[in-house]
């Protein structure tokens, strides 16, 4: 059985989350360890760590997952802005090392006109830059797939697999896989049919031992279209029945999964019950 929980406001302090995540009913929660949308947020003090670190475990929480800043592109050239990425890339795998957070998640790069190859490569010589700066973390990498939008790379498992392999740190990667950004990718899991296919696709060119974390969304749009517009679980063109599936699927038990829905505060506490109903 997969663990449901859902991306938590770190709003007052990242102290603050693990109740507000228990109030939800997650079992595991996502949060960004820091303001998304700058580049030099606010620094966690020693006092908040600990309480923090104190009340995760009063609440119970089981697992947390890091979503990175939006603002990195590590796929980037214009050295300006590349640089801004890095340290920020940087800041946020010390905080994550800082709060124990097993994985991060992030969103791969955009190739702003370049090309994909140029791009993919380029982010992991950029990520094999911070972690020979960094040393020894434990924090996992975790790409997500994306929709495929704009230049966005990484809408295709073959994109992944070639930033893993182009990295010289090959062991610290995994996979955050997104339903809806996969939809919108091409990789269909409405019927019984296209769901095992796109799994068998993910196993022969990732490895199912690299998916980490589930990113749980329905679609605004039909699939293939290349759009990122999350749509609450049941209400877009995904559909209900395929997220009951990977809740119970033995080959994902215990990871993680995360909802990204658009109503969160009126539906995750409705749509973390149906999906822990919903496991077999
Ligand atoms: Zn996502
Ligand atoms: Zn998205």
């Amino acid at each position: 059985m997969g663990l449901v929980g859902c991306h938590v406001s770190v709003s007052g302090g990242i102290e603050k989350a693990p109740q507000r995540a228990v109030d939800f009913g997650c079992e595991v929660m996502q949060v960004f360890t820091a303001n998304q949308r700058q580049w030099t947020p606010k620094p966690i003090t020693d006092e908040q760590a600990t309480l923090y670190l104190k009340n995760l475990e009063k609440c119970g929480i089981q697992r947390v997952v890091a979503h990175n800043s939006y603002l990195t592109n590590l796929g980037g050239f214009e050295e300006d802005k590349l640089e801004k990425s890095l340290k920020q890339f940087e800041d946020e795998l010390i905080r994550c090392e800082r709060l124990k957070i097993p994985y991060l998640v992030f969103h791969p790069g955009s190739h702003l006109g370049k090309g994909e190859d140029f791009c993919l490569r380029q982010i992991a010589k950029n990520i094999d830059r911070v972690l020979e700066n960094l040393g020894h973390i434990h924090t996992i990498l975790l790409l997500e797939n994306t929709a495929g939008q704009g230049t966005n790379v990484g809408y295709d498992f073959e994109h992944l697999r070639r930033i893993i392999d182009y990295s010289g740190n090959s062991e610290k990667f995994g996979v955050c896989f997104d339903t809806c950004h996969g939809f919108q990718a091409g990789y269909d899991i409405r019927t019984r049919e296209a769901y095992e296919e796109t799994w068998r696709k993910f196993d022969e060119i990732l490895g199912l031992d690299l998916l980490k974390v589930f990113h749980f969304n329905d679609a605004k749009f039909d699939a293939g279209r290349n759009k990122d517009r999350h749509h609450n679980l049941g209400e877009g063109y995904i559909g209900l029945e395929p997220f009951q599936w990977i809740v119970s699927d033995e080959r994902f038990e215990n990871l993680p999964m995360i909802l990204e829905t658009p109503d969160g505060d009126e539906k995750w506490e409705e749509e973390l019950k149906i999906l822990k109903q919903s496991r077999l």
